[in-house]
């Protein structure tokens, strides 16, 4: 089991507040910004000393209760937004971006983000884009077009006009985006978003995971962006890439910091573990269903027709990458020429060690 360290931030997520301005360790802040009408209710900014001033980690939903909330936040930490030198993101969704170019016009702060999530910026203007499939790819997959048109739009918060920005800089895999003699790495830890980057912190052993490892939710895994992609078989190497490092703390972009990186993979591996069990026994019960049909039959909480458009988007797609999986590693195949067939190869799904 994980151990809450972001006592008072769980405190506030029960009582529906929003959590406190927090010095993790000397000369790095943690700073939630408001994320209105989400589930998730605010996104976690990290303020590090940098350069006479300081860089931050992801930079909130683009609404004006986040700048306001980025703006208080950082005169609590003994800093303005005039302050700001950088802005390092760690993947292009909207409540991770939100106010970066509002901040690189206000400071002159340079963006840094991964060259894989630049795509994901196109889809920002609308920011119910990201929810719905191209019709080649979904009538491939065996769906009818009917269950998946009408997404609702999650977030119906007021927005800001103009938050779109070009990074001046890529972060690099292994880099050191703040010069080489500091103490911050860029980890590629792709899965969530193409170009998902976490960040280590070896002045505090703390992992900054963005939406990669959260303490509580599983954060969705994007499907590919080009066909055959096994995502999810980067995205569970991407998890243990992360317990190589000596980490005391994780600082999550979401939800609350907490202790025991390890043991959380180890959930998420075995989440993932019976998903693909799970779905390797659908293709045994139903020899060659379409990837629709794998979804309709996975333990959904509610039936697929009483399912809203982006519920049954995001079981689609979570079924795809685990049959992509099971496709890469050999234990199922695709017959199919224009709409997926699956078939099982093997009795028992791969151990994911
Ligand atoms: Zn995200
Ligand atoms: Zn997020």
């Amino acid at each position: 089991m994980i151990q809450v360290t972001g006592v008072r931030q769980k405190q506030a997520w029960a009582d529906r507040e929003l959590p406190p301005v927090e010095m993790v360790r000397p000369g790095l802040w943690s700073i939630p910004l408001e994320f209105p009408d989400a589930p998730l209710r605010y996104a976690l900014t990290y303020a590090i000393e940098y350069s006479g001033g300081v860089t931050l980690i992801d930079t909130g939903w683009p609404c004006q209760a986040a700048w306001d909330g980025l703006e208080s936040g950082l005169q609590r930490s003994g800093w303005s937004v005039d302050d700001v030198r950088a802005v390092l993101i760690t993947h292009g969704h909207g409540d991770h971006i939100g106010l970066a170019s509002r901040i690189r016009d206000r400071s002159g702060a340079w963006i840094a983000m991964h060259e894989a999530d630049v795509p994901e910026l196109a889809k920002i203007d609308n920011p119910s884009a990201g929810h719905v499939h191209p019709q080649p790819w979904l009538l491939r997959r065996g769906g009818e077009p009917a269950d998946f048109v009408a997404t609702e739009d999650e977030f119906r918060g007021e927005t800001l006009a103009d938050f779109g920005f070009e990074p001046d800089r890529f972060l690099q895999d292994g880099g050191r985006p703040l010069g080489a003699d500091s103490d911050l790495i860029a980890i590629w830890t792709p899965g969530h978003s193409p170009g998902h980057t976490s960040f280590y912190d070896s002045a505090g052993n703390l992992m900054l995971t963005g939406d990669h490892v959260l303490p509580r939710i599983r954060s969705p895994i994007a499907p590919p962006s080009r066909e055959g992609v096994d995502v999810l078989g980067n995205y569970l190497a991407a998890l243990t890439r992360l317990t190589r490092y000596d980490v005391r703390e994780v600082l999550p972009g979401h939800e609350y910091r907490f202790a025991g990186l390890a043991e959380r993979v180890e959930e998420l591996r075995r989440y993932h573990q019976a998903r693909l069990d799970e779905v390797l026994a659908v293709l045994h019960r139903r020899p060659g269903a379409s990837s629709v049909a794998v979804a309709r039959e996975l333990g959904a909480s509610r039936p697929w027709a009483q399912m809203m458009a982006v519920q049954c988007w995001f079981t689609l797609r979570e079924a795809y990458v685990h049959l992509v999986h099971l496709q890469h590693t050999g234990y199922a195949t695709n017959e199919g020429a224009d709409v997926d067939e699956w078939y099982a190869l093997q009795n028992v799904g791969p151990t994911l060690t």
